[in-house]
């Protein structure tokens, strides 16, 4: 189905003035990154819809909303919005803008709506809010792209690795943000599950971009 369903009221127009720079949003993501993620998820089209675990404030979901809406597919998009370990109020990525003071908790929902709605990307993108293990233990559609951008912990790696890993369909594409081959440049899960997907022999090693590592399903 390439038009998103027609008269859906939980789908708003897009907005005239539409965002069009994921870079002017909150994020972590280089546009080197952000164009590869395009260019790579594009040309999945037609070997199953994408989704990102990780969405933090849309930044990412901005590239692959774009992406999924030229290939004719939709973006699922999981993150629990409470943020990493690393966004909790005394840590290094704090934002108080993304703190809910009612929850008592960091909240990046709001801003991930707001930022898709601007993009005028709701058709294309949609929200799944809620923990990566527990929605991976549900799904069973292969798909054409799959970008794990979560938890930095070897828990969390580990837990989007044996939750969507498996899920690519053949000849799609799985790419792993944050992957630091030398440990005195940043930690390291995000290579362990990127060494693990080339021990699987179930994927080929296609490109390094900056940080962002991507995979072929064979
Ligand atoms: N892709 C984003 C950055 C993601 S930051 C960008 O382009 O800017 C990492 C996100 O992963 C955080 O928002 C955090 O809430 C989420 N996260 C961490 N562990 C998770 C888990 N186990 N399940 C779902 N989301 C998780
Ligand atoms: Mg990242």
């Amino acid at each position: 189905m390439r038009s998103p369903s027609a008269g859906a009221p939980c789908v708003t127009h897009p907005p005239a003035d539409a965002l069009t720079d994921p870079q002017s949003i909150k994020g972590f993501l280089d546009p080197e990154e952000g164009a590869a993620l395009v260019r790579y998820a594009v040309a999945t089209a037609g070997l199953g819809p994408f989704l990102e675990i990780g969405g933090y404030c849309g930044k990412s979901a901005l590239y692959l909303g774009t992406a999924a809406k030229a290939a004719g597919t939709r973006l699922f998009s999981i993150d629990h919005h409470r943020g990493s370990e690393e966004h909790q109020p005394g840590e290094e990525y704090f934002d108080p803008e993304l703190y809910d003071e009612v929850a008592g908790a960091v909240d990046t929902l709001p801003a991930f709506r707001r930022n898709i709605y601007a993009a005028g990307l709701e058709p294309w993108v949609i929200a799944m809010v809620g923990k990566s293990a527990d929605i991976a233990a549900y799904w069973s559609t292969p798909l054409g792209f799959v970008f794990i951008d979560g938890g930095h912990s070897m828990t969390a790696a580990q837990a989007d690795y044996d939750g969507w890993a498996m899920k690519v369909a053949p000849g799609g594409i799985l790419a792993i943000h944050d992957v630091f081959p030398n440990p005195e440049d940043g930690g390291r899960p995000p290579y362990e599950i990127w060494k693990q997907a080339v021990a699987s022999k179930q994927y080929e090693p296609v490109e390094r971009i900056r940080t962002l590592e991507v995979l072929r399903r064979l």
